[in-house]
């Protein structure tokens, strides 16, 4: 391997999400293993353009593989936007010898990522972190399997509930442009009802859908809905509408929120975080920049940022079908 790189940087940027922290050990032990220094950054571009680091070895990062959020904090930074901030951020990086960035985060983070190395040529490798699974080129963003399971886990303690009052829940969960987490926890948690953005059921639709499962005996119900839903309502204004329209039902609302952020990641996530920190910093070393690792048919695979920031991702619409023939 070729080995020019001396030292890396590692941050997070955007919205935090389980497995941040199992990849930032990754990225540090890779390091060491390879004889390379490591630099964390705290709070992704704003620490960057502050110059706030601190150097990691393989013991900075103990026990931290089973811990959610990350321990570089994170940030939404809007001087790293203007190119006189970037500026500063790599004097920064210059003045502490760092040679190559791991940046884990969203597809903000892969815009002010990519922005940085056209501008300077740094390399850099992304690791896509997001609960909600919405970057294009893998399969699994960081994080997604541990929502899902979060999410899973909370609409089945709900379940008991509606069941055992004869009731019906809206779950409203994150997803604002895509359905991946509602479509799966709520095939996993056996909604009724899935209501992505990708697709407009129609309030109508929903309606006859319910009254059917009251039909059949069903003691309680659950729709879940990804907080972009198309039909054009709040969650809170479904309920009153339902409520209208459907009097036989008592309706209750329930918005799962940043709950679904938090936590210990799952077995799956951890893994995934070890592999994608590995793949970053020996594709570094090997000269590769500007790409995120993904993952695809169970290979880490290296995807152009471009692509991975213009493309979108699609939910398999066949699970609507499976989520229709399980809700009979
Ligand atoms: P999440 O998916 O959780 O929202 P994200 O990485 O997409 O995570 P953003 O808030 O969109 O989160 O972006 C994180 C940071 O990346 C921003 O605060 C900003 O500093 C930087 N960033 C975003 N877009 C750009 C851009 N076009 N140019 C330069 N920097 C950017």
């Amino acid at each position: 391997m070729d080995k020019k790189i001396k030292k890396i940087g590692v941050l997070t940027s955007g919205g935090d999400s389980p497995g941040m922290n199992a990849a930032i050990r990754a990225v540090v032990r890779t390091c060491a293993y390879h004889g390379l220094q490591c630099q964390g950054i705290y709070r992704g571009f704003q620490g960057l353009l502050e110059g706030d680091f601190i150097e990691l070895g393989p013991r900075s990062v103990n026990n931290i593989i089973n811990k959610g959020g990350t321990m570089l904090k994170s940030a939404r930074c809007k001087e790293f936007m203007e190119k006189e901030g970037r500026e500063k951020a790599y004097q920064h990086l210059k003045d502490a010898n760092i040679d190559a960035l791991v940046v884990i985060g969203g597809d903000g983070s892969f815009k002010g990522a990519t922005t940085l190395h056209k501008e300077t040529n740094i390399p850099i490798i992304a690791i896509p972190g997001t609960i909600d699974n919405d970057i294009f080129g893998t399969t699994h963003t960081l994080g997604y399997d541990t929502a899902l399971n979060t999410v899973v886990e909370v609409i089945d303690k709900i379940r008991d509930t509606a069941s055992s009052h004869n009731r019906l829940f809206l779950v409203e969960v994150m997803g604002r442009d895509c359905g991946h987490i509602a479509l799966n926890a709520g095939i996993g948690a056996g909604a009724e009802e899935i209501l992505i953005p990708e697709e407009n059921l129609g309030v109508e639709r929903l309606l006859e859908s319910l009254r059917r499962s009251k039909e059949s005996g069903k003691s309680s119900s659950i729709v879940v809905i990804s907080e972009g839903g198309k039909i054009g309502k709040t969650v809170f204004e479904l309920k009153e509408y339902v409520e209208e329209n459907l009097s036989e039902y008592d309706v209750r609302v329930s918005v799962l929120g940043h709950m679904q952020r938090g936590g210990a990641p799952s077995c799956f996530d951890r893994v995934l975080a070890s592999r994608f920190g590995v793949k970053a910093v020996e594709s570094l070393m090997e000269g590769k920049s500007n790409f995120m690792v993904g993952l695809r048919n169970d290979q880490i695979e290296l995807v152009p940022l471009e692509k991975a920031i213009k493309g979108s991702t699609k939910v398999d619409m066949e699970l609507l079908r499976v989520s229709d023939i399980m809700s009979t």
